[in-house]
């Protein structure tokens, strides 16, 4: 099944996320099941992203949202751990600086947009400025209800300059995140993650359920859509982001530069005797199988 038509928000269309099962697995029983095609997907991202790399003239932006504790982190580590991590780049965004506040919502996210060649990770994103602004009142409406179009051109813009982009939202459910902070709080090595403000985001799961709503239907666009993933199972959601981002990365036929030197010419210029041994040794080889072929 190709997620990517499985997932995808249709532009235009009304998401409900409450719709969506956050626990779907597709025809795996478990991760063990799916382990062959988890490898599969990764070693096919592994290739697209050399590709992209030795072309150097396109880009892949990869947009990750989530509630708290949806496994943004996870995510990357699975994807980008398949990669070279030369031409690949992540970065987070956390609430704006004094100087980011002062300029536009986007100037930021500009500055860290993928160049040639690079595949960049964005940990939350301007979204955000839909999402938190929004639901924590950090602007007012007549701000932020501007900021749909305004992300659609400024994403336009980037697409028609030669970066691809994908956009998930890792969907898991209220239970689940309540089970991912109670392992926080049990696991010493995770208890750095854990929050005051965590629990109390989820109080506002509702609104922010609404916000993402809102900026998937008015944001998933031909050029840069949105996918809706189910994320509970943390080995099901590597395995279709992965599978999502090697097979765009594959549509887009990618292939290596022609080389930017005579090939034959510098054979016979820098390695003339070993092509003198090579020619040698397949006369020779010629030799005996035309004598065996005699017999
Ligand atoms: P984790 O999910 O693992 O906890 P995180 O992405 O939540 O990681 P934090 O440092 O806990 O990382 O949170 C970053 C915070 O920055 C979030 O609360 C987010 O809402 C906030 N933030 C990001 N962008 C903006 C923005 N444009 N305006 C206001 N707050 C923002
Ligand atoms: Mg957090």
């Amino acid at each position: 099944m190709k997620y990517s038509d499985m997932f995808k928000i249709k532009p235009g269309s009304s998401v409900r996320l409450d719709r969506i099962d956050p626990g779907f697995k597709d025809k795996h029983e478990d991760q063990a099941s799916a382990l062959d095609e988890i490898e599969k997907y990764a070693h096919r991202l592994r290739e697209q992203q050399y590709l992209l790399y030795a072309e150097n003239k396109r880009s892949l932006l990869i947009i990750l949202q989530a509630m708290d504790a949806g496994g943004k982190d996870g995510t990357i580590n699975h994807v980008l751990g398949s990669m070279n991590p030369q031409g690949t780049r992540v970065y987070g965004f956390k609430a704006p600086s004094a100087e980011e506040a002062s300029h536009d919502f986007l100037w930021r996210i500009h500055q860290a947009a993928p160049h040639r060649g690079q595949v960049a990770i964005f940990n939350r994103s301007h979204y955000e400025d839909v999402l938190v602004s929004r639901v924590h009142n950090l602007v007012p409406k007549k701000v932020w209800s501007k900021r749909f179009d305004q992300i659609n051109d400024f994403e336009k813009n980037l697409v028609e300059n030669g970066t691809h982009i994908l956009k998930f939202y890792l969907h898991i459910s209220e239970d689940e995140q309540l089970r991912r902070f109670r392992q926080r709080i049990d696991d010493p090595a995770r208890q750095w993650k854990i929050s005051e403000s965590d629990y109390m985001e989820r109080e506002r799961w509702d609104d922010y359920t609404k916000a993402f709503e809102e900026a998937m239907n008015k944001c998933s666009s031909k050029h840069a859509p949105w996918f809706v993933i189910p994320a509970n199972h943390k080995w099901f959601r590597n395995l279709a982001v992965s599978q999502i981002v090697a097979e765009t990365l594959e549509s887009l036929k990618i292939e290596f530069p022609e080389p930017t030197v005579d090939i034959k010419e510098m054979k016979k210029k820098y390695h003339k005797a070993e092509e003198e041994e090579a020619a040698k040794r397949a006369k020779k080889a010629d030799g005996k199988n035309s004598k065996k072929g005699k017999k």
